[in-house]
């Protein structure tokens, strides 16, 4: 085993890639999650990953588990598509970069194959302190300690351990809220899409700023047979084709509703976006009668405001924890997983004998430049595609 040992707050794609990785190259990693199970709280559908994200998960995952995303993974054609409310074309991008699209919980579930012993679940992080002899004590929310050299921050964009390490770094709003659902692909249902609605991503606006967003998941192969053909003993959800099926407004759109729409049941929000293209093409209103309102939630936008490099400590962070970004850029995951496979890698160094602090600040200086980068261009897209306010200066 190491010189050292690793505690992950949070068991989402950027802490389940960085223990993959950390496991199978022998270094003691031990991942505390808040939640009591992968599926218990909802966090959206599909997921668009770029070639850089699925290097990481080639640097990050054993063969056999690659071998199980790759069987799972849809190609959508590599196309973003923007409509108006009569499905007219306003502008089209075509990318000559492959993309992924993938089931979040189809892939979370393969990020925690074989991880089952070194992640513990239903254990909420509540601070950390240093103590004399420099290693880092965690408390838990059920007045545990766990002691570990190293401390990973996976834990999103509320962050406990953010708000305590860099209590200067923002989370603001973006202005506008989602709404996020899906429709399973049926023969019937494929109907209602165009060739080119299976893309990466169609938008299609309304007049008023609102939008409409649809994206597919088709399975390369189905996740539960798969695992069945790959990796015998892992299992992985049921899961059908689908299109995701987004619909989104700036606050101020929703009137009344806007302050209590996270608490709004699925039935109340396929109301207001059933309401809201009842004058769109008739397919639009066609494909919104069609999502499944138990599958209807709704979140604010935000964004993390970049910060300036702080001075590396055993503590560090990965992914929505440091650089949450706007959707508007698809690049939130991948940005995450990024970070897994870089950090995996300077930790992997240390344990050969690098300097643990030089190597950890080599990965912090690297991830600050490209995970920034992704926040302003997140920022950039939102403003020009969703109706964003811009970043704060930073
Ligand atoms: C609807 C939606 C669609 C998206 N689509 C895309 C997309 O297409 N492509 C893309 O690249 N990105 C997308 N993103 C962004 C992407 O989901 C995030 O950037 C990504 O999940 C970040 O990964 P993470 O591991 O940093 O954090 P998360 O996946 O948020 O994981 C954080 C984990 O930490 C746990 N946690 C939190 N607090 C604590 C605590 N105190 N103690 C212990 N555990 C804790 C949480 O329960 C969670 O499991 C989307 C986001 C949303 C909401």
């Amino acid at each position: 085993m190491s010189r050292f040992t690793v505690a992950v707050v949070g068991a989402g794609l950027g802490g389940l890639a960085l223990a993959q990785a950390l496991r199978h190259r022998g270094i003691d990693v031990t991942v505390y999650e808040r939640d009591t199970a992968l599926n218990t709280r909802r966090q959206g559908y599909r997921l668009h990953l770029d070639p850089r994200a699925h290097d990481a998960l080639h640097q990050v995952l054993p063969p056999a588990l690659m071998e199980l995303f790759a069987a799972t993974a849809g190609t959508p054609k590599s196309r973003f598509t923007l409509l108006d409310n009569d499905l007219r074309e306003l502008f089209a991008r075509e990318s000559d970069e492959p993309a992924f699209a993938v089931d979040r919980l189809t892939l979370r579930s393969i990020l925690l194959a074989g991880l089952e012993r070194t992640v513990v679940f239903g254990k909420p992080v509540q601070r950390y302190r240093i103590d004399d002899a420099g290693r880092i004590e965690v408390r838990f929310a059920d007045g545990d300690t766990a002691r570990a050299d190293v401390l990973v921050a996976a834990d999103g964009i509320n962050s406990i351990v953010r708000q305590q390490y860099l209590p200067h770094a923002r989370i603001v709003e973006t202005g506008v809220w989602q709404i996020y659902g899906m429709i399973p692909l049926t023969e019937r249902t494929r109907k209602l899409f165009d060739d080119n609605m299976f893309g990466v991503f169609t938008m299609i606006t309304g007049n008023d700023g609102s939008f409409v967003g649809v994206a597919p998941v088709e399975f390369t192969e189905n996740p539960v047979a798969a695992a069945a053909r790959l990796l015998p003993g892992s299992t992985l959800l049921p899961v059908p084709d689908y299109m995701t099926c987004s619909f989104g407004a700036r606050a101020e759109w929703f009137g009344s509703a806007r302050s209590s729409l996270r608490d709004l049941d699925g039935g109340r929000l396929h109301d207001i976006v059933a309401t809201a293209v009842r004058t769109w093409h008739p397919r639009v209103r066609e494909i919104i009668g069609h999502c499944d309102p138990a599958s209807l939630f709704a979140l604010p936008l935000r964004s993390s405001v970049p910060i300036p490099a702080w001075a590396t400590t055993s503590v560090t962070l990965l992914g929505d924890a440091i650089h949450a970004m706007s959707p508007a850029s698809g690049s939130g995951a991948c940005t995450a997983l990024r970070d897994a496979a870089n950090l995996a890698r300077a930790l992997t160094e240390a344990a050969a004998g690098r300097e643990l602090r030089a190597a950890l600040r080599d990965y912090e200086n690297h991830m600050i430049e490209y995970g920034f980068t992704a926040v302003r261009e997140g920022a950039g897209n939102g403003q020009r595609f969703l109706g964003q306010n811009p970043l704060p200066i930073e």
